[in-house]
């Protein structure tokens, strides 16, 4: 017998589930959300938010090297591990106190438990069950685990940021965007890093140039990123580091290895196969463009429903639920729009459709690209390099694709992905001023295309 009834059950206090939470208990809905970690979820805790403070705090390394082209000089600059875990640690837990005070102000009832569905309209926490006229599962992803021999020697991303001793050298295996932020930072912070991948190569997905150009740049921080390689096994050696047997039969060894090889939807033991709700073969809720599970009353966002695992999708994904369950029901996530960055060193910045997707996608295309070296490095002594690329589809001249592989893409494309949402042609692009000198500006000053088909 349910004890309580309220107007949605959301499962997972994370990016989505604490969105959806808040936009339901605004409208005055009775809302609860049960959450049996950190409130705010992987983003907040184990994602995004430390992973760039860790990615700040490796760009003062080049910071202080680059200083000297500039007239600083110091002495050798040395970092402490332990106060940029304290720090990071400090940080999330005033996040994690917000998230809960966001929540609380909007009416929404907290369950610290994990939650279990008992029916189309009952959740389970704590052994009291709810009851509830629609169920959200936003309960995300979680590292699949390495299947080689030895893998329970490897971490994964959710162990990393608190590792008891950083490493004097770390392997990451993966080619994914997670497995290239670590690397770019651990490198950074000035461990000896090898990136082992088995594709041919880094970033599958992204733009063939880009994954091209982002991976000489990493090498040339030091990264030693090694394509075409696998893991045959790992073992501790006697003298307490972890021995890793690669296909090729050479050996590495490191005191940590980290595994991000991929992240699989939270669905197990939630209950959903009881009640009929369809899984795909990963585990992922399976849903209808209205988010909608293919048993009445349950719903799925985020990371569990693995469309597309970042934040502010799982945010959009809330807010278009919530609107179709209390609101005027308009709201639609655009898919064919995000921009996204990498935290790699340099950063990737990019929105909508690669050379390759925007070819097989569309008729005739142009591209349009530049490659530089940005002013900074003509005094910092780095050999660093800025990659630019815009993919026009040649029938209307929209852009359609926009890359950049440099110093804060990330900062610099969110911009530009208004005007692409906009429907910005690159007639435009030309039309508008250039902020100079930066960067940035080399994105409205590209007249000749490198690829006119
Ligand atoms: C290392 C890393 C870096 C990332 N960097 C970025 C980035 O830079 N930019 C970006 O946009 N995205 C990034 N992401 C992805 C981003 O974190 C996710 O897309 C986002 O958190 C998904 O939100 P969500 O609400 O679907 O799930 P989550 O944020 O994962 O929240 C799910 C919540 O559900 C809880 N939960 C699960 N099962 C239960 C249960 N049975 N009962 C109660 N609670 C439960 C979990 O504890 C968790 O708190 C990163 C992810 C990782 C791992």
């Amino acid at each position: 017998m349910a004890r309580d009834r309220f107007d949605l059950f959301i499962i997972g206090a994370g990016s989505g589930g604490v969105r959806a939470a808040r936009m339901a208990g605004q409208r005055g809905m009775r809302v609860a959300v049960a959450e049996d970690a950190a409130l705010g979820g992987t983003c907040v805790n184990l994602g995004c938010i430390p992973k760039k403070l860790y990615s700040f705090a490796a760009h003062y390394a080049d910071s202080f090297a680059e200083s000297r082209g500039f007239g600083w000089s110091h002495a050798a600059p040395s970092f402490d591990w332990s106060v940029l875990k304290a720090n990071r640690a400090r940080e999330i837990s005033r996040l994690n106190g917000i998230y809960g005070d966001l929540m609380t102000n909007a009416g929404v009832t907290i369950l610290r438990g994990r939650a279990r569905l008992v029916g189309a309209d009952a959740v389970e926490v704590n052994g009291v069950v709810h009851g509830a006229a629609r169920i959200v599962v936003a309960t995300g992803g979680w590292p699949v685990p390495p299947e080689v021999p030895g893998g329970d020697l490897a971490i994964s991303s959710n162990e990393i940021f608190d590792l008891p001793v950083f490493p004097k050298r770390l392997v990451v295996v993966g080619g994914g965007y997670i497995a290239c932020e670590f690397a770019s930072i651990f490198n950074g912070l000035g461990a000896k890093v090898t990136q082992l991948y088995r594709g041919e190569q880094i970033l599958r997905g992204f733009d063939r140039e880009v994954r091209d150009f982002v991976a000489a740049e990493m090498k040339k921080t030091g990264v030693d990123i090694r394509v075409g390689t696998r893991v045959l096994a790992l073992e501790k050696t006697p003298g307490g580091a972890i021995r890793v047997a690669l296909a090729d039969g050479s050996e590495l060894e490191a005191e940590t290895v980290l595994y991000a090889t991929g992240r699989a939807p939270n669905t197990a033991g939630l209950g959903l196969e009881a009640l009929g709700v369809a899984l795909a073969p990963n585990g992922a809720v399976v849903v209808d463009e209205a988010y909608r599970s293919s048993v009445a009353g349950i719903f799925a966002i985020g990371d569990v429903i693995d469309r597309v695992q970042l934040t502010p999708v799982a945010l959009a994904e809330a807010m278009a639920l919530v609107d179709g369950f209390f609101g005027q029901g308009g709201r639609r996530v655009d898919y064919m729009h995000i921009p996204t960055a990498v935290f790699t060193h340099p950063n990737i910045g990019t929105i909508g459709l690669s050379e390759e997707d925007a070819r097989a996608r569309f008729l005739r295309i142009d591209v349009y690209r530049t490659d530089f070296k940005p002013l900074r490095h003509t005094l910092s002594g780095s050999g660093e390099r800025t990659l630019m690329k815009l993919v026009v589809d040649a029938a209307n001249d929209r852009v359609v694709g926009l890359h950049m592989v440099g110093t804060d893409a990330g900062e610099t494309i969110q911009g530009f992905a208004v005007a692409m949402k906009a429907g910005a042609t690159k007639a435009v692009f030309d039309a508008t001023l250039g902020i100079h000198p930066t960067a940035a500006e080399e994105f409205v000053t590209m007249r000749t295309a490198t690829v006119a088909s």
